[in-house]
Order: C-alpha cells, then sequence, then structure tokens
C-alpha cells in the first residue's frame, strides 16, 4: 500500500526524544524555548509561541488580536476545518473568500469584490486568514495592501508551508501578517507528533498568546494586579488554556528541523517529476507563481470537468493501493456549518481535485506505480 503522506523518523530524532525523557524536564523546560528560538531563525521573525497543535495557535492568534462575539473572520472554504473553527471558539462569525482554480489559492479579486460589498453593509471581517494552499505562499503582498486599505488583521495558515517562500523570504517571518501559524502534525513537512507554533514580529501580541497557552497565568510582577507577593505566588489574569507543547515534543521537532530545508528540496523535486510524467496526460496540477516556491505539502491535480471523473480515478486508484486524498471539502460543505453560502469556483475545484502520493521517503518504483496507474486511468490529453 502506498499513504498519501507518511512521517520520516531517524534515528537521531529518536536519540533527542530519549535525551529529554530522562531529563529534568518532560514539559516546561529548557527545550521548548530552544525550538522557539530556532523557529525565529529560521523564518526571520521576533518572537515564536510553541503550542501543542496548530489549531490551538489559530485559537490563541485569533484571540490576542481581540476576535470577539459579533465580529467577523474570512478564509479561504478550501482548507482544513481548523482555519474557520477558529473564529467559532472566538464566538465570532465565519465567511469563506472564493479561490482561484489554478492554484486553490484565495482570489485576490474575489477578496477585493466581497470587501467592497461589506463595506457598503457595515460587515467587515476584523481578520482574514489566507491559506498557504498544498505549500504555496498565498499573494501576501495584495492582501496586506487590502488589509491596510480596510482595516483587517492577517492570520497566515501555514500549516502546510513551513520551509515555503514567498518573493524569497521564508514563510512565517510574518512581513506581511500579523501572526502566521504552523502544524506539525504527522503528515506535515516537520513533525512533533501533535504540535504548532505561532510566529509574529509583535511582542504584545506574543505576550498575550504565551499568557493564554498556559491558563492566562503569570509569574511576571509587573503584569500582576495584587502585589501580594511570595515566592509561591502566580497570578491568573486572563482566562487561558493548558496548550502547552512538551519538551519531548519539541526535542522531536528541533531534530526534524534541521532536515526541513532537505525536506523540501526532496518534495520539490518529487513535484517537478510528477509534473514531467504528467505532461501529457489529461490531467492539470497546480499553477505554481514564479514569486514564490512550495513546500509542497501536497501533490494536487484536477481531473477534467466529466461527471464523477474524480471520483472513478479515486476508486480505480484505492483499488490499486495507492491511498489518494480528497483537499479539502469546501468547508460550508460540511454538516456544521450547513447555514453557509455556497462558493462557484471552490465547489467546481471541489469536483476536481485529487491528491497524490507526496512525502519524502517514497520511493521511485512507487512514484512509477502512482504516474502510470493515473496515467492508465485518465488517459493521454487527445493530439
Ligand atoms: C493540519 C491543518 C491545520 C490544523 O493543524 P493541527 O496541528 O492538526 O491542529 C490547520 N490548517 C490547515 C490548513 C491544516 O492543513
Amino acid at each position: 500500500m502506498i499513504p498519501y503522506g507518511r512521517q520520516d523518523i531517524t534515528q537521531e530524532d529518536i536519540d533527542a526524544v530519549v535525551r529529554t525523557l530522562k531529563s529534568d524536564f518532560l514539559t516546561q523546560g529548557p527545550v521548548i524555548p530552544e525550538l522557539e528560538y530556532k523557529l525565529c531563525k529560521y523564518t526571520g521573525a521576533r518572537y515564536s509561541v510553541a503550542v501543542n497543535s496548530c489549531t490551538s495557535a489559530l485559537h490563541i492568534a485569533c484571540l490576542a488580536l481581540d476576535l470577539g462575539p459579533g465580529d467577523i473572520l474570512w478564509t479561504s472554504p478550501i482548507s482544513f476545518v481548523a482555519s474557520a473553527n477558529c473564529a467559532l471558539y472566538c464566538n465570532a462569525t465565519v465567511d469563506f473568500v472564493d479561490i482561484n482554480l489554478d492554484t486553490a489559492l484565495i482570489s485576490i479579486e474575489s477578496l477585493k469584490e466581497k470587501l467592497e460589498y461589506a463595506e457598503k453593509e457595515g460587515k467587515l471581517p476584523k481578520i482574514v486568514i489566507p491559506v498557504h494552499f498544498a505549500g504555496q505562499p498565498c499573494n501576501m503582498e495584495e492582501i496586506h495592501t487590502l488589509s491596510q486599505q480596510y482595516g483587517f488583521k492577517i492570520i497566515e495558515d501555514a500549516a502546510h508551508a513551513i520551509g515555503a517562500k514567498y518573493q524569497n523570504n521564508p514563510v512565517g517571518n510574518c512581513l506581511y501578517s500579523d501572526i502566521t501559524v504552523f502544524s506539525f502534525h504527522p503528515v506535515k513537512i516537520i513533525t512533533t507528533g501533535e504540535g504548532g507554533a505561532a510566529m509574529t514580529n509583535s511582542s504584545k501580541l506574543a505576550e498575550k498568546m504565551s499568557l493564554l497557552r498556559t491558563h492566562g497565568i503569570t509569574r511576571d510582577p509587573v503584569k500582576m494586579k495584587n502585589k501580594l507577593g511570595g515566592l509561591w505566588y502566580y497570578e491568573q489574569i486572563d482566562l487561558g488554556f493548558n496548550y502547552r507543547m512538551t519538551d519531548i515534543q519539541a526535542a522531536l521537532g528541533i531534530s526534524q528541523l534541521k532536515r526541513l530545508d532537505q525536506y523540501i528540496l526532496r518534495r520539490t523535486e518529487i513535484a517537478k517529476w510528477y509534473d514531467k510524467k504528467f505532461k501529457d496526460v489529461a490531467v492539470t496540477p497546480l499553477m505554481q507563481k514564479s514569486d514564490r516556491s512550495s513546500a509542497y505539502h501536497l501533490y494536487v491535480i484536477l481531473v477534467g470537468e466529466g461527471k464523477n471523473k474524480r471520483e472513478k480515478l479515486y476508486n480505480y486508484l484505492y483499488e490499486h493501493n495507492i491511498r489518494v486524498n480528497v483537499h479539502y471539502i469546501p468547508i460550508y460543505r460540511q454538516a456544521y456549518y450547513s447555514n453557509s453560502d455556497t462558493l462557484k469556483v471552490a465547489d467546481m475545484y471541489y469536483q476536481r481535485t485529487i491528491s497524490l502520493p507526496m512525502f519524502t521517503n517514497i520511493t521511485t518504483s512507487e512514484l512509477n506505480t502512482v504516474v502510470d496507474n493515473t496515467t492508465k486511468h485518465i488517459g493521454l490529453i487527445r493530439q
């Protein structure tokens, strides 16, 4: 069986985890700040807050940006549900911006139109979450310009995109956003088992997110309301959560981070290889923009528009022990979101998309199996 994604764990990773298991701290120890420091160094962001998942990072990012009841958050419908759920955790409402069919990234045209309309209606979003789908960054410069014009905040959902570059800069540097979030789930680019991080250049946002990560408790006398003193004294000054990452996970993260650039090279090599093999096949790989480079979390192709074409390819590959996937069912199509409006391009994309196996240690023979079976089922472009 060929999975669609799989983590890469080396002996060095295992040794790093075991070292932490034998150390004084399993959690709240020195390995977490070390991972945070290394994430800052890699991305160029000033601050990093490591947490137990990207979902938690999205939640505390929204809270740090003061999202609350009556507020509106916009995101892409072609994403994992977590990109939208974070709004609902804060009792805000969520709405979706349509995508471009060729990249599956949020459409700048649709965003502009929707903003113009929302301004007239007095329903502008407080936060927009662009999703760097499949690892390719969104057009951040344009989204940033619009944020200045309409006064919204930006959280980049970079769950797919650690290691990607936009205008030659690493995703996560927050040059065009307030906060960027990463996921370290095993299927993503690097893993900590479960885990995530929020990057920012604002000390205020970083402090707020750190507080929310640990119950809203501070041990800093400067921040306390009551100066009761005592070495044991700590104070809860906000309602937070236990969203902490463990040092065991952080040790794995640091070890994985060392191979991040190597992983991106390998994923890029696989993607270019697929591109070449599919040149004459009647499928369309996602378009890659020239001012950015993808982390290639996913390798996505679109099949032709014919009825059930995607379903038939999915079933065919599945029968041949190739585990493909569909990224994503538009979030507004989820039962829980059934009151939302639907979007034309996102729906069209959903009918045609399929994600082929993509992971660093896939073998050439496995890749050939995927391409041969896809080609056999779909056929060549008619000349
Ligand atoms: C995986 C994913 C998340 C959530 O990440 P977790 O670490 O599993 O919580 C959020 N957004 C996107 C786009 C994802 O793919």
